[in-house]
């Protein structure tokens, strides 16, 4: 089907309400028609995506450095196509296994029952993506969706328009509107999406906007996970060596020009390793990014917007007092919308730097005396998407993964969990509600039915009224047993 018709919206709401509520009448009919497909059938949906991803990395990873202004090929197979296959291919390994229903115990007394778990699919589900990776953002959740057998409405993000429109035009080249549709728009079309009564849905994004999904998505009681952003920090103990770890902290802060959701927002170090801290991972920067002035493989800041928001942080946490080292040289960055990794040492607690979630090449690092100081510290912000610990102290580091509460931890690196499918991705608090990624994401997009099998020989009748003395007896044996 040719990407400018059937599922083509502009970004007028009403156009878009309309598009909206159609393929959903749809794909709402198509599910009462075959409420659980069968494994053959995810599989099939499954491979589509699969053929689909290799057929189109270059595609792709062209679209979005056009979106970006810059974005290395490189960057793009790695941290968005070679993440996104390793989860549909372990959705498809692993599919039998997680549809099959699971025996639960059945307690003595109720024997001989039996009592199972089984995996249904919930329906029509709903996707809103981001733009900072937007086709993995955007086609991890739809796979996780696909394998539990539910049709996938998808809406991508406006900002990165010419991914959104290859993702359309393939998605419908390769699926049936009633299995998988995309509905391109701005924030209006955004709004009427997430009011639409989606059986599950779930939203990757900023706090603020999951906010108002949550509130919209209430309204019909629809179930919500929520992807969303934070302040992740990375704790530097006391116990680490500074020039083993700060490779790790600058690639993870510069990948995709720090516009990753689990990214190390800040770094908290020891007081007496400050200089030499902000020096190595200085040196690690230049490492990774020799010819930051001229090379590809340095990602452009996604907006004037961005880049400005991002630009303000640091001057004024230059005129509070903060020093402010620029890896790289800003003049001949700018003009490509591309900003050096600019740590920002010791800002104060209310510097914007240090209030938002900074989601660009920005690292501030605080001086941390001990590992009570960078707890209290972590404490008194809203809880992080994720958190990095680098040492080797394992007392220090089981303290902090005791005391503080975030999605997810990499201990001496950065962003590795994420990757890693057989963990659950999500948020906590601000961070997030609920999690995806292998079975995970299977189980978000089922409704685990308990069932509770009775059998022939059950003697529940023994209950029933009248309530006698034979009750009684039977009371008291129930009693012992439980
Ligand atoms: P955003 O919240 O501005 O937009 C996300 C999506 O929501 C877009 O598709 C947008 O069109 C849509 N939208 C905007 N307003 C809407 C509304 N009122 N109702 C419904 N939909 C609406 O986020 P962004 O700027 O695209 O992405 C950056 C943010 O996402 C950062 O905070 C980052 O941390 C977070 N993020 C989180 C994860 C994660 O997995 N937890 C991953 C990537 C990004």
């Amino acid at each position: 089907m040719p990407a400018d018709t059937a599922h083509t919206l502009s970004a007028d709401r009403s156009d878009g309400e309309r598009e909206i509520k159609r393929i959903f009448a749809l794909q709402k009919d198509a599910y009462l028609q075959n409420p659980f497909p069968s494994y053959d059938r995810r599989i099939a949906g499954l491979d589509k995506l699969i053929e689909l991803i290799e057929a189109n990395e270059e595609v792709f990873a062209t679209a979005i450095s056009a979106d970006f202004g810059n974005r290395s090929k490189h960057e793009t197979i790695i941290a968005e196509m070679l993440v996104l296959l390793s989860g549909v291919r372990m959705a498809k390994k692993s599919l039998k296994n997680w549809m099959r229903p699971r025996g639960v115990p059945t307690p003595l007394h109720m024997l001989p029952a039996k009592s199972k778990l089984e995996p249904q699919p919930l329906g029509v589900v709903g996707i809103i993506s981001p733009w900072n990776y937007p086709v993995f953002l955007a086609l991890a959740p739809a796979a996780a969706a696909i394998a539990a057998g539910n049709r996938v409405m998808l809406k991508p993000s406006e900002l990165t328009p010419h991914t959104s429109d290859v993702m359309h035009g393939l998605i419908d080249a390769a699926f049936d509107e009633s299995e998988f549709a995309v509905i391109v728009g701005g924030v209006e079309t955004g709004q009427a999406f997430a009011e639409t009564p989606f059986d599950h849905l779930l939203f990757t994004g900023s706090t603020s906007i999951g906010i108002r999904v949550a509130q919209a998505a209430a309204k019909n009681l629809t179930p919500v996970t929520l992807e969303l952003g934070g302040k992740s920090p990375a704790i530097i103990d006391a116990s680490a060596d500074i020039g083993k770890v700060t490779q790790s902290i600058a690639y993870g802060k510069m990948l995709n020009a720090g516009q990753t959701c689990i990214a190390p927002d800040y770094v908290l170090a020891p007081p007496n390793k400050l200089d030499e801290t902000a020096a190595a991972i200085a040196a690690a920067a230049r490492a990774l990014y020799p010819e930051i002035d001229t090379t590809t493989d340095y990602t452009s800041i996604i907006s004037d917007r961005h880049f400005s928001r991002l630009k303000a942080m640091v001057e004024e946490a230059r005129d509070r007092g903060a020093r402010i080292i620029e890896v790289g040289s800003a003049n001949a960055l700018h003009p490509q919308r591309k900003l050096p990794l600019t740590l920002v040492i010791d800002p104060p607690a209310d510097a914007a730097v240090m209030k938002e979630e900074i989601f660009g090449p920005i690292l501030p690092i605080l001086p941390t005396g001990s590992t009570e100081d960078a707890i209290a510290r972590i404490n008194k912000g809203e809880r992080p998407l994720a958190l990095y610990w680098f040492g080797e102290d394992n007392e220090a580091r089981d303290r902090v993964l005791q005391q503080t509460v975030s999605g997810g931890v990499t201990i001496n690196d950065t962003l590795w969990h994420l990757a890693q499918e057989n963990l659950p991705f999500g948020g906590v608090g601000k961070s997030g509600i609920g999690a995806y990624h292998g079975r995970a994401g299977f189980e978000t997009f089922s409704h685990l039915k308990p069932v509770f099998y009775q059998s022939r020989f059950a003697n529940s009748g023994l209950l029933h009224p009248p309530y006698t003395e034979k009750l009684e007896k039977t009371l008291s044996f129930i009693r012992k047993i439980l």
